[in-house]
């Protein structure tokens, strides 16, 4: 038998138009109100007590516009399934090929560092999970972010795309030479520790732009700089806090 029939196609669309009904209803039941966040409470415990409030002589996180991206970007979702319990804990986390997500308290800190607001362009060199990126793209207006990690670079722009992040643009390569493409930039993140601050990102910070960069050996402490290039085209650094990064790995 064919559906060709006019009285077959008609009985067909009634049976599919009823087939549908209860799930049309069922759906718009699901979408108001939006399902609560499991994780909403675990989130709000981290950023008041480990970010606001600055514990341990800590430097207390203050700006509200940081403070409120901490607070909506779901870190559980830019950790590997499963540590998805560990996800608000203040500490990083592995992430794969030996790389780790960082520390909450530090992405805020750094982000708070650049003081960018919602007209910026930033750069960040190591994508790693997107967390970092996911964080200031709630701020700025777009996000440019190196990852040299093939495989972590295509997972950091997945999260990125599953946690409903668009104004980050993500590429492999190697992001001591940065993205002179996009640049000047407003503010430059550098999430891995270097041995000495690359000249080519200086060049492409606009002036007036600040950036945050860990320098010193791998594997030990090193110093958090914070870089400003003065209107004047002059820089000055300086260190603001000792941190423990990855170390910022070289292009072939
Ligand atoms: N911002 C990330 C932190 C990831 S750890 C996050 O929020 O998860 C630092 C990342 O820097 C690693 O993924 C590492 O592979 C990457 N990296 C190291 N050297 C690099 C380089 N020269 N260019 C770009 N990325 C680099």
């Amino acid at each position: 038998m064919s559906p060709r029939h006019p009285a077959l196609l008609i009985l067909l669309f009634t049976g599919l138009a009823i087939a549908a009904l209860p799930t049309g209803l069922a759906r718009a039941e699901d979408e108001s109100p939006t399902p609560p966040d499991p994780h909403a409470a675990a989130r709000e415990r981290l950023v008041a007590d480990s970010i606001e409030a600055g514990p341990f002589g800590r430097t207390p996180v203050k700006d509200p516009a940081v403070l409120a991206a901490m607070r909506s970007v779901k870190r559980h979702l830019f950790v590997p399934p499963g540590l998805r319990s560990e996800a608000y804990r203040d500490r990083p986390l592995p992430i794969g090929h030996g790389q780790t997500i960082s520390q909450p308290y530090i992405v805020a800190y750094m982000t708070e560092a650049l003081q960018v607001g919602p007209d910026a362009t930033v750069l960040e060199i190591g994508t790693g999970s997107g967390y970092q990126a996911a964080v200031l793209a709630a701020i700025v207006k777009k996000v440019y972010s190196i990852e040299i990690i093939p495989p972590l670079a295509e997972e950091g722009a997945a999260n990125l795309k599953a946690a409903g992040v668009a104004n980050v643009e993500t590429r492999t390569g190697d992001g001591y030479h940065g993205w002179k493409e996009h640049a000047p930039y407003d503010g430059i993140v550098v999430t891995a520790a270097a041995a000495h601050i690359p000249p080519p990102l200086i060049e492409q910070l606009k002036p007036g732009g600040r950036m945050v960069i860990p320098v010193g050996p791998p594997l030990q402490t090193q110093s958090l700089m914070l870089v400003e290039k003065r209107e004047d085209g002059s820089v000055s650094q300086r260190n603001v806090m000792p941190v423990r990064f990855v170390p910022l790995t070289r292009g072939k």
